[in-house]
C-alpha cells in the first residue's frame, strides 16, 4: 500500500496558496497539476487493445474492435463505458482515499483522469446534453457526506460545459457489492435506481459518471433507467476501471 502524503487540516483553503503540493507526495506540482511527474507516471494508464464496450483491457496485439469475456453474453444498456486508468496502485489508493477516508480534495486530481475520458474517440465526436452522476442511497450518502460520483461529475460538468442533473434516485439500499460476483451483482441491483420525479430525460443524450467501473452492472442498470425514459444515448464515464 502507498503512503500518502499528510494531509493539510484545510486543504480546500491550503490549495488557495502556493506553493502547490503533489497530493500523493507533497512534492512540488506546478498548477493546474494536482500531482507531481514521478506521481502521474504511477498511474497505470488503459492503452489498447481494450474491450469497445467496457474498456476492459486486453493483453496481446489486436487490432479490429472486440468485446471482452466481461461484456459479450450480457446486456449493458449503456453505450459505451470509458476510464482511463485502471484502479490499481495508487489510482486505487487515490480512489479509496477519497471515498472511504473522504479527503474531499482528492476529487481534483480524480477528475482530471475522469476528464481524459473525453478525448477517448467514443466520446471525443458526442456531444452530451446532461451529465448525470450515479446515485448513492440517501442514507449512504448521509454516512459518508458526500455522493462521490456528484464531486467528480460538477468537476467535469465545468471542464466541458454539459448541465449537470442529478436525474436518478437510488430507491435501494444495496450491501456492498464486492463480495458478490456477476450475476449476483446484477439481481442485488434490480430496481435498485429510478428517475426522480418531474425528471425528463426525453431525447437526450446522456453522460453518466461514476467514480471506478467495477462490472459495469451499476452503470448499465442507470443507462437502463435512462434508455427507458426515452434518453437517445447513454455513454458513461469513470475515473477509472477495475
Ligand atoms: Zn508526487
Ligand atoms: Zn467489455
Amino acid at each position: 500500500m502507498l503512503a500518502l502524503a499528510k494531509i493539510n487540516p484545510l486543504p480546500a483553503l491550503g490549495s488557495l496558496f502556493y506553493p502547490a503540493a503533489c497530493v500523493v507526495c507533497a512534492g512540488e506540482v506546478e498548477r493546474p497539476e494536482y500531482l507531481c511527474e514521478v506521481c502521474h507516471g504511477r498511474a497505470p494508464r488503459i492503452t489498447a487493445p481494450f474491450c469497445a464496450k467496457c474498456s476492459e483491457p486486453f493483453s496481446g496485439a489486436i487490432t479490429q474492435t472486440f468485446r471482452c469475456a466481461n461484456c459479450a453474453h450480457r446486456v449493458l444498456h449503456f453505450d459505451s463505458a470509458v476510464a482511463a486508468y485502471r484502479s490499481r496502485g495508487l489510482v486505487r489508493q487515490l480512489v479509496h482515499d477519497f471515498k472511504y477516508a473522504r479527503l474531499r480534495h482528492l476529487r481534483h486530481p480524480l477528475a482530471q483522469w475522469l476528464g481524459e475520458t473525453m478525448s477517448d474517440p467514443r466520446l471525443r465526436g458526442a456531444r452530451f446534453d446532461l451529465i448525470v452522476p450515479v446515485p448513492l442511497h440517501p442514507a449512504r450518502e448521509r454516512e459518508r457526506g458526500f455522493n462521490q460520483a456528484t464531486l467528480l461529475a460538477e468537476l467535469l460538468a465545468r471542464q466541458i460545459a454539459v448541465p449537470l442533473r442529478d436525474v436518478l434516485e437510488r430507491i435501494r439500499y444495496t450491501t456492498t457489492q464486492t463480495a458478490y460476483n456477476r450475476a449476483e451483482r446484477m439481481e442485488n441491483l434490480h430496481d435498485a435506481f429510478r428517475l426522480r420525479k418531474k425528471a425528463n430525460v426525453r431525447e437526450l443524450r446522456v453522460l453518466l459518471i461514476d467514480d471506478v467501473l467495477t462490472t459495469g452492472s451499476t452503470l448499465s442498470e442507470c443507462a437502463r433507467v435512462l434508455r427507458e425514459a426515452g434518453a437517445i444515448s447513454v455513454h458513461a464515464a469513470t475515473a477509472a476501471r477495475a
